[in-house]
C-alpha cells in the first residue's frame, strides 16, 4: 500500500490521540474501552471528514478546480469541514442542505453547523428531501460551469475511494499507536453513515495483514444495505490502492440496531451515551452519530458481547458541533 502517491493536502493535526477511558472501563465492568480521537482532527472543531478532505482536496487542485459543490443534511459535519478545508485553499464553495430531518427544533435549522456554515462562508442552497442529491450536485456543477468555474463534486459524506484514503491512514495510525503502547485491539467500534469511515479503516486493517475487526454501528441504513454499501466501496478503495488478492467479504459488518426513529432522530440511548462519556470522562459524542454508535457499543458490553479483557478501541468520528442543534433534547429545561 503507498498513500504517498495520491494528491493530498494536510488539513489533520495527525497522529490523533489513542486514549484509555479507565472511568467508564471500570463502571461497566466488561472490556477494556479506548478511543481513538478523530474528533479532534483540528480543521474548524474536528471531525473524521477532515480526513477524507486531505485527499479529496488534494485531487480538486490537482484538477484544476476552483469551486468546492457537496451536499448533506442540515446538521451536516461533513459540509461544515468541507467549506472550511475550501477556505483553506483559496477554493470557493456551494453547498446543498437537505432537510433530511423534519419537524426539529427551531436551533436544528439555524445552530450548530448552520450557524458555521454560514460564518465559513458558503453559497448555501437547501433542498426538500426525498430528491436524488447526487443529480442535485451534478445540476449545481453545470450551472457553475456555465458561469467559467471548474467544479469539483464532493459526493455525501466525502465518501468515494479517494475521501475513504483518509481512514486507511487512521486505520495504520491505530496500528502504530497500539504496536507503541505494546497494545492488542480486538475490537474497532465506530459510527457509520456514508460508509467511508469504515471502508477506509477495513481496508486499511485488511490491507496490511494486521486484521482487527471493524464492528460499524448504523445512524440511517438497515444492517444488509450498509454492509453491502461499505463493501462496494471498501472494494473500490481496494483496488485505487492496488492491493493484491480480495477483500475478505466477511471483513465488512454492520450493527442497525440503533439507529431508532431514523436518521438524526434522538433515541434514549443516545442521550444516555452522550451524557455517560460527558459526565465520567469529559468527552462530547454528538447527538446524530458517534452518540448513537457508543450507544451501540454500550448496549453490547451489556449484553456480553464483549469478553472482559479485550481490548475495545471506539473512533470517535466528531459531531459535537451538533449538539447545539439539540438543545431541546438534551436540556429541555433551561438552565437559568
Ligand atoms: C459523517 C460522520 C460519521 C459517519 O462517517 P461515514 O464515513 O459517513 O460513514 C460519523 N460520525 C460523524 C460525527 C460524522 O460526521
Amino acid at each position: 500500500m503507498n498513500l504517498s502517491t495520491f494528491a493530498r493536502v494536510r488539513l489533520t493535526q495527525a497522529p490523533t490521540a489513542l486514549e484509555f477511558l479507565p472511568n467508564l472501563t471500570r463502571l461497566l465492568e466488561g472490556p477494556n474501552l479506548y478511543i481513538k480521537r478523530d474528533d479532534n482532527t483540528g480543521l474548524a472543531l474536528g471531525g473524521n471528514k477532515t480526513r477524507k478532505l486531505e485527499f479529496l482536496i488534494g485531487d480538486a487542485l490537482a484538477q484544476g478546480a476552483t469551486h468546492i459543490v457537496t451536499q448533506g443534511a442540515t446538521q451536516s459535519n461533513h459540509v461544515r469541514q468541507t467549506i472550511a478545508a475550501a477556505n483553506k485553499f483559496a477554493l470557493k464553495s456551494t453547498v446543498l442542505l437537505e432537510e433530511r430531518v423534519t419537524g426539529a427544533h427551531a436551533d436544528y435549522y439555524s445552530n450548530g453547523n448552520v450557524l458555521l456554515d454560514q460564518i465559513f462562508g458558503a453559497t448555501i442552497e437547501t433542498r426538500p428531501s426525498g430528491l436524488d442529491m447526487n443529480n442535485e450536485l451534478v445540476a449545481v456543477a453545470e450551472r457553475l460551469r456555465n458561469a467559467g468555474e471548474k467544479p469539483y463534486l464532493i459526493p455525501g459524506g466525502g465518501s468515494n475511494a479517494i475521501g475513504a484514503l483518509g481512514y486507511v491512514v487512521s486505520a495504520q495510525e491505530i496500528i502504530a499507536q497500539s504496536n507503541d503502547l505494546g497494545l492488542r485491539v480486538d475490537h474497532v467500534v465506530h459510527a457509520t453513515g456514508s460508509t467511508g469511515t469504515q471502508a477506509g479503516l477495513v481496508v486499511g486493517f485488511q490491507g496490511s495483514n494486521s486484521h482487527i475487526p471493524v464492528l460499524g454501528i448504523s445512524v440511517r441504513a438497515p444492517k444488509e444495505r450498509q454492509e453491502e454499501n461499505v463493501r462496494k466501496l471498501a472494494r473500490q478503495t481496494w483496488d485505487l490502492l492496488g492491493i493484491r488478492g480480495e477483500l475478505p467479504p466477511d471483513s465488512v459488518a454492520a450493527n442497525s440496531d440503533y439507529v431508532g426513529g431514523g436518521y438524526g432522530v434522538p433515541t434514549e440511548g443516545m442521550i444516555e451515551a452522550v451524557q455517560l462519556l460527558a459526565r465520567h470522562e469529559g468527552i462530547l459524542l454528538d447527538p446524530v452519530y458517534s452518540g448513537k454508535g457508543f450507544a451501540g457499543l454500550l448496549d453490547l458490553i451489556r449484553k456480553g458481547y464483549f469478553r472482559k479483557g479485550e481490548n475495545i478501541v471506539f473512533v470517535h468520528t466528531g459531531g459535537a458541533v451538533g449538539l447545539f442543534g439539540y438543545r431541546s433534547v438534551l436540556a429541555p429545561q433551561a438552565a437559568f
